[in-house]
């Protein structure tokens, strides 16, 4: 045994005495980590610290978290607001290990709150595949800046990546077609799917806010049931972090059927473990449910 261990420990030493250590990168989404992941290849390990199927507007980094920020090469966020907690990761790290905010260099859709007098920025960037082509970038620049002699590897996988994106965005715009634009209306639990509608030409119609937390008034779901009557809404879909009764009283009372489950605030579990599997699962559900 000890003999054959030999070659391998020796291998692990001539990688670090060449100076390639890898990066460690701190996620604050499971779409970045797994980003990270594919962009960084080898040369990276990933800590991805909210949960894939875990609601990211409720998470709370824990002491453990904290710990392991300190000791990062570089922290990634989804930004546009959806970690207030970021103040407590720089403090953690005590400002040593950037932060790279990469939501912050992709376009925003903007929700008007109920009070009119305020809007809300809508975080959930990853349901437009051509954001996550743009993150991916973001991220490949983030890396080769934290390991400049790296930088044609991140390139080369980055390309890789961008490539089954492409393969991804193909897959899903075939797929909508097959809708008529006219049914192209999602009733959802939150409202967590505005660049998915824009991106394929859908309404969408939530029945809470940008969180999954928030409760509609009873004037809303008044208001929204009038809407799925009018509209001849076939379906309307679950969450994979919030389930609200009001679903079951929509359905009810509209004749609308349940759609199916959307993973919405992060990847999934089982096949939609991936970026493209969460997509190919949402984009399948609603479509079928819709046709
Ligand atoms: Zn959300």
């Amino acid at each position: 045994m000890r003999l054959l261990l030999l070659p391998l420990l020796f291998l692990l030493s001539v990688a670090r005495s060449s100076g390639a250590e890898t990066l460690r990168i701190s996620a604050f989404s499971s779409v970045l980590a797994e980003i990270a992941g594919r962009v960084g290849g080898e040369e990276v390990v990933v800590t991805s610290h909210v949960p894939a199927g875990s609601d990211p507007h409720e998470f709370e980094p824990k002491p453990s978290d904290l710990k392991r920020v300190a000791k990062a090469d570089l922290v990634l966020l989804s930004a546009k607001h959806l970690e207030g907690y970021v103040g407590k990761l720089k403090e953690a790290s005590g400002g040593r290990v950037p932060v790279l905010e990469v939501g912050a260099q992709l376009p925003s859709l903007w929700l008007e709150s109920e009070s009119k007098d305020a809007r809300s920025e809508d975080p959930h960037w990853w349901h437009s595949v051509e954001n996550m082509r743009k993150a991916a970038k973001v991220v490949s620049a983030g890396l080769s800046g934290a390991r400049p002699e790296k930088k044609s590897v991140f390139a080369a996988n980055l390309e890789a990546y961008t490539a089954e994106l492409g393969d991804l965005q193909k897959w899903a715009r075939g797929k909508v077609a097959e809708l008529p634009r006219d049914k192209r209306k999602l009733v959802t639990s939150h409202d967590a799917l505005q660049y998915f509608a824009k991106e394929y030409g859908f309404t969408v119609y939530p029945v809470a806010g940008l969180t999954a937390s928030e409760q509609p008034s009873s004037r809303q779901v008044a208001d929204l049931l009038k809407t799925i009557k009018a509209q001849r809404v076939k379906a309307v879909f679950a969450e994979d972090t919030a389930n609200p009764k009001v679903l079951q009283q929509i359905t009810a009372e509209t004749g609308a059927v349940l759609g199916g489950l959307l993973w919405v605030d992060g990847l999934g579990t089982g096949t939609a473990g991936t970026y493209a599997g969460m997509m190919r699962h949402n984009v399948a559900t609603i479509v079928d449910a819709l046709k």
